[in-house]
């Protein structure tokens, strides 16, 4: 079986934090299996509770808006979450959930190897990074356009960019903050990334 099935096989029946308990599908991930792109949300609603896929919700819609606009299909890229079990009532994930689902991340990462991982919002580059974030997201934007790119490691660029429920919440704050990052995102994939 190849790594990545195998992963999501044992994922299936983690029991590694209390979210197991009210969780009603693992939502272990979706797409293409060698993509260029990966995107790393928060952590499954409602919608990915009951189907098992990521971003099926209100915020799934307005992530496909987003990826077209960079000339980029949900079949191209691959899509998991900060933690793959839904928070009872759409909490934060608590620090000892994030630890528990860490190197899970991390091995996915590994064994998808995307050139470039697209952070959607705080609680996704904290998990990343593995610590909290002090301050505010806006400190880790790509806003130097001489190297807007930040290191994953060798192979892999990252790029951190506000999580699609803040476009639900403030449409105009979120296009006028993001409309950069995801204007370098297109360019990147249309110069062939
Ligand atoms: N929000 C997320 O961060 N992930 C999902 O899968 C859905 C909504």
């Amino acid at each position: 079986m190849n790594e990545l099935l195998e992963l999501e096989q044992k994922m299936l029946a983690c029991e590694a934090c209390d979210l197991f308990r009210t969780r009603t599908k693992v939502v272990f991930g979706s797409g293409s299996t060698s993509p260029k792109v990966m995107l790393v949300g928060e952590a499954p609603g409602e919608d990915e509770d009951l189907s098992g896929q990521p971003f099926v919700g209100k915020a799934g819609k307005k992530l496909d808006s987003m990826l077209g606009y960079a000339g980029l299909k949900r079949e191209d890229v691959y899509i998991s979450n900060s933690v793959l079990c839904r928070p009872p009532l759409n909490r934060n994930p608590s620090r000892q959930e994030l630890n528990a689902c860490k190197w899970r991340l991390d091995l996915q990462i590994k064994l998808l190897k995307p050139k470039l991982i697209i952070v959607l919002g705080k609680i996704a580059a904290e998990q990343i990074k593995g610590e909290q974030i002090k301050g505010p997201l806006k400190q880790l934007f790509p806003e130097n356009l001489q190297s807007p790119w930040v290191d994953y490691n060798n192979e892999t660029k990252m790029i951190v960019t506000y999580h699609p429920s803040f476009h639900l919440r403030s449409p105009e704050q979120a296009y006028k903050i993001t409309l950069p990052h995801w204007t370098q995102i297109k360019e990147w994939v249309a110069n062939g990334s």
